[in-house]
């Protein structure tokens, strides 16, 4: 990296340090220990980044479609070649364990070398018009400068999902990731540069203020796409806030996952693949199935297996060698957990693992929670009630579909679920009444840079990825000329 750590706000090409001077520190949430500082951006950083990025935007949606393509091709393979140490500075950031790290990497390349390919493929069509002479077609072009507002949980791929499509579709951007991870932002924004982007394609304003920064870049009139991944809660107020200046709208928020497994699967193939899809990222992941639905038959076998998987990770610092828990981001996380199980034990439910915070020894960080299993918990229950986003894996039995399928859908939440079971006819019919953007069949990972990513209900508006993706970048312009 070639600024300095207090220099993280990017405004027209250049580093700088926030207006007002400020800065504040980063943590590695495993030790405690502040790893870096960053630039802390006000509405003033922020209203020259917005200028910036409508300053550029003549140019760069003028580019060529292959032009922006070539940008993200060179970024996505710079990205590949630096996945070593943007996976170290992730894990440091962010805690998570440095080998899911790395995958989140080539993840997040992934969108990068998929949006550099749609960048060629946005065309419009041709319409038949009602009267001989007349003859319709349509352009798509960039819907203009985009805010992007990022979570702390996916600090690389988060970004290039938004980014990508945005410089893809010829939009500018000012992007304001998590408080929590500005520096995974830097190395991102700086490897976009690296890659050849334009001065002020992309602009970053980190800070730790983001009600102050969010509300520039909503009350902006210049701005006319917001872009948000995190929670619901804020994610509301925003859509809600960005409906002043009719902006386009796509929000990725919380989850709430059911994970359904039928009397015909196979228990232990099914625990199996709860424990890798409950644990990934210490939890904190929005397609993390909260709720464990499984049938009584196979009730028994499945809570011993999930057991018996939870016994073998390890928790501690994500650099060390078969570490598969990192820390929680923050106390309040934490607080979380332990309210859940607390509530959870109170109303009936067996703890049959962990339950606890932990100290891990040698290491600083307070944040950690040790990976549990809660047994015969009921719908009453604050785990069944909110998204969990931690190591807590709730399990339920059932014995009738309608039933399962009732509670999975009695949720806010609409993002993942996942269905068990070896019959074709149950796996479609039960698919078709989930009221879920992605489902997963016998399939813990329903996601790729080249598939449509969303959810429904509480869970967001729109989709990432795939042929969608870009669209939320464009808007359709419709020509009709008389012959
Ligand atoms: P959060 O909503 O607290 O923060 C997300 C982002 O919003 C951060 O950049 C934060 O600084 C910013 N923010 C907060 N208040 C703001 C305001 N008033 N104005 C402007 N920006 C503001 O969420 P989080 O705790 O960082 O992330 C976890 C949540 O994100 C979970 O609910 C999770 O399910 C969700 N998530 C969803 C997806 C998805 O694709 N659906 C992916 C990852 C995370």
């Amino acid at each position: 990296m070639t600024q300095e750590p207090a220099h993280t706000i990017h405004v027209d090409g250049e580093w700088r340090a926030a207006e007002g001077g400020a800065t504040f520190p980063v943590t590695d949430p495993a030790t405690g220990e502040v790893i870096g500082r960053a630039s802390d951006g006000d509405r003033a950083d922020t209203a020259a980044a917005i200028a910036a990025a409508e300053r550029a935007l003549p140019a760069w949606s003028g580019a060529t479609a292959y032009e922006r393509a070539a940008v993200l091709a060179r970024a996505d393979a710079l990205m590949r070649e630096r996945r070593r140490d943007l996976a170290a500075l992730m894990t440091r950031e962010q805690g998570k364990p440095l080998k899911a790290a790395m995958n989140e990497v080539a993840y997040a390349a992934d969108f990068l070398a998929w949006f550099a390919e749609e960048a060629k493929r946005v065309g419009g069509v041709t319409i038949p018009s009602a009267r001989a002479d007349q003859r319709f077609v349509t352009m798509r072009q960039a819907v203009g400068v985009v805010a992007a507002i990022t979570p702390w949980n996916y600090p690389i791929s988060m970004l290039t999902r938004k980014l990508a499509p945005a410089v893809a579709a010829g939009c500018t951007s000012v992007l304001k990731p998590a408080e929590q991870t500005p520096l995974c932002a830097v190395a991102t924004v700086q490897l976009l540069v690296d890659a050849g982007l334009p001065a002020g394609v992309v602009n970053l304003v980190t800070t730790s203020r983001p009600a102050e920064v969010g509300d520039e870049l909503l009350d902006s009139p210049v701005v006319r796409k917001l872009t948000f991944t995190g929670s619901t809660a804020v994610g509301k107020v925003l859509v809600a806030r960005a409906g002043a200046t009719l902006k386009r709208v796509s929000v990725e928020l919380g989850g709430h996952a059911p994970f359904i497994v039928f009397g015909d699967a196979d228990p232990v193939r099914a625990a199996k693949g709860a424990a890798l899809v409950k644990f990934l990222n210490t939890g904190q992941a929005c397609i993390s199935p909260n709720r464990i639905y499984v049938h009584r038959s196979l009730y028994d076998t499945f809570v011993a297996t999930l057991e018996q998987r939870i016994a073998a990770l390890r928790v501690g610092r994500g650099d060390q060698e078969g570490i598969s828990i990192g820390p929680l981001i923050d106390e309040r996380a934490v607080a979380k957990m332990a309210a859940q199980v607390d509530d959870a034990r109170t109303r009936g439910a067996r703890v049959v693992a962990g339950g606890e915070r932990l100290q891990v020894e040698g290491l600083g960080g307070t944040t950690f929670f040790s990976p549990t299993l809660l047994a015969d918990v009921t719908p009453d229950m604050l785990v069944s009630r909110e998204e969990t986003f931690g190591p807590i894996a709730a399990v339920t039995p059932f014995d009738d579909e309608d039933e399962v399928v009732a509670r999975a859908n009695d949720t806010e939440y609409g993002l993942a679920a996942y269905v068990y079971t070896n019959d074709l006819s149950t796996a479609i019919r039960v698919t078709e009444k989930l009221r879920f953007g992605m489902v997963g069949v016998n399939d813990i990972n329903p996601t790729s840079a080249a598939a449509p990513f969303g959810g429904v209900k509480a869970s967001g508006l729109g989709r990432e990825g795939g042929y969608e993706g870009i669209d939320e970048y464009l808007d359709t312009k419709l020509v009709g000329i008389a012959t």
